[in-house]
């Protein structure tokens, strides 16, 4: 009789994530995280189908996605080696430990086309087992001939499928249906195939750099519920809020979008009144998620802007990380080498000695009727959140 260790658990692989709203510091945060050891980061990682694989846009190494060695390989091991574009006929884990767990059926949002995955009713759907631990559909012949199938994913996609279920599924208005998995048994399954490929991708992340602990600051808290439907991830959310009046001017203001190289290409911008109803859902929806995470966190970004050295220290106690060395050369400035980070705020581009100092100039140089309406429109949350109403009494 072989030994069974029933009292040890298969370790799980962890994921740090920065959810809020853009221009929260969680692209720096990200990057910082990344020069620890044990630690990757890999940016907004939700559009790498996008602006990676489709855009072919600069990886932060500086070469283009495509010809990035690191991400490459990446995609051998998550895809078997196709190229990026090309039918990814999705495979097993290999010999990673896969962890299905018996849980609640997920189901997803109401996406409105769901003709596109529709097809018979799937029996499998009230099995209750996790996407990885399914058993093949008969309608399937890429499974039917696959040896050893338990752990394969439905049929034949491709990044421009993946990065269209992405714009369905990744989104704040899925939010709901997402959390209350009310939906057909084809968005169902569209769901787990998705989860399925984002979880191959970050698995790969990790066996490629060696890192145990994946940093993804994609921002958007649907997002967050993809990647706690893929078994064996372990999920830290920590939910950054910024101030809604720096978040607005922020927004207002012109960046060019260093990732882009054919041609220029620029940030998105938008009034301070459009921010601030982001600013309201999005925060909102990030405390929705915390039940569906292993750990949650809320933090400021004005906390880590202040003292980024210790906000640093605290957050790797809260993942139980170990004791790294941190990358500081001071209190408030940090030392940024080559990273492979994907998309985000032009700062992942910078690299040495980053001085950090809380961005407040909106407090200054905004217009006051935007501080007025943006404070107006969110005192509510700000409060919660323990800002001023009053700019003035800001530092
Ligand atoms: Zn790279």
């Amino acid at each position: 009789m072989g030994q069974c260790r029933v009292n040890e658990k298969p370790k799980k692989l962890k994921v740090l994530y920065i959810a809020g709203l853009g221009r929260n510091g969680g692209t720096l945060l990200d990057r910082i995280m990344g020069e620890l050891d044990g630690f990757f980061s890999m940016g907004e990682f939700k559009f790498v189908w996008q602006k990676g694989m489709l855009a072919n846009e600069l990886c932060n190494c500086g070469k283009p996605f495509r010809e990035c060695s690191f991400w490459t390989e990446v995609q051998e091991r998550a895809f078997g080696g196709r190229e990026p574009g090309d039918p990814v006929q999705a495979a097993g884990h290999g010999d990673r430990e896969q962890t299905a767990e018996p849980g609640d059926p997920v189901q997803a949002a109401e996406h409105g086309d769901e003709q596109q995955t529709a097809g018979p009713s799937d029996p499998v759907q009230a099995d209750g087992l996790g996407a990885l631990g399914r058993a093949a559909e008969p309608v399937d012949p890429v499974q039917a001939d696959a040896p050893g199938a338990a752990g394969r994913a439905a049929e034949p996609i491709n990044a421009t499928w993946a990065f269209e279920v992405s714009e369905r599924i990744d989104r704040t208005r899925s939010l709901p249906s997402l959390l209350a998995r009310s939906s057909s048994a084809a968005a169902d399954r569209e769901l787990r195939r998705y989860a399925d490929l984002v979880g191959r991708l970050h698995f790969a992340t990790a066996e490629v750099s060696g890192a145990g602990v994946l940093v993804n600051s994609s921002k958007f808290a649907a997002h967050a519920l993809v990647l706690a439907e893929v078994p064996g991830l372990e999920l830290y959310v920590l939910h950054l809020v910024r101030d809604s009046r720096a978040a607005a001017f922020s927004w207002t203001k012109t960046k060019r979008k260093p990732e882009v190289v054919t041609g220029e290409a620029f940030l998105k911008r938008q009034s301070a009144a459009a921010t601030a109803s982001q600013w309201i859902y999005r925060n909102l929806a990030c405390a929705l998620i915390r039940g569906r995470c292993h750990k949650y966190k809320l933090a400021r970004y004005e906390d880590f802007a202040e003292r980024p050295r210790e906000f640093v220290g605290d957050l790797v106690r809260w993942i139980d990380a170990g004791e790294p060395e941190l990358p500081f050369v001071d209190e408030s400035t940090v030392r940024l080498g080559e990273s492979h980070t994907q998309s985000g705020n032009p700062v992942r581009f910078e690299v040495g000695e980053i001085p950090i100092r809380i961005d407040d100039e909106w407090q200054t140089a905004m217009p006051t009727a935007d501080k007025r309406l943006v404070t107006w429109l969110t005192w509510p949350l700000l409060m919660r959140y323990g800002y001023p109403l009053r700019p003035t009494e800001q530092r």
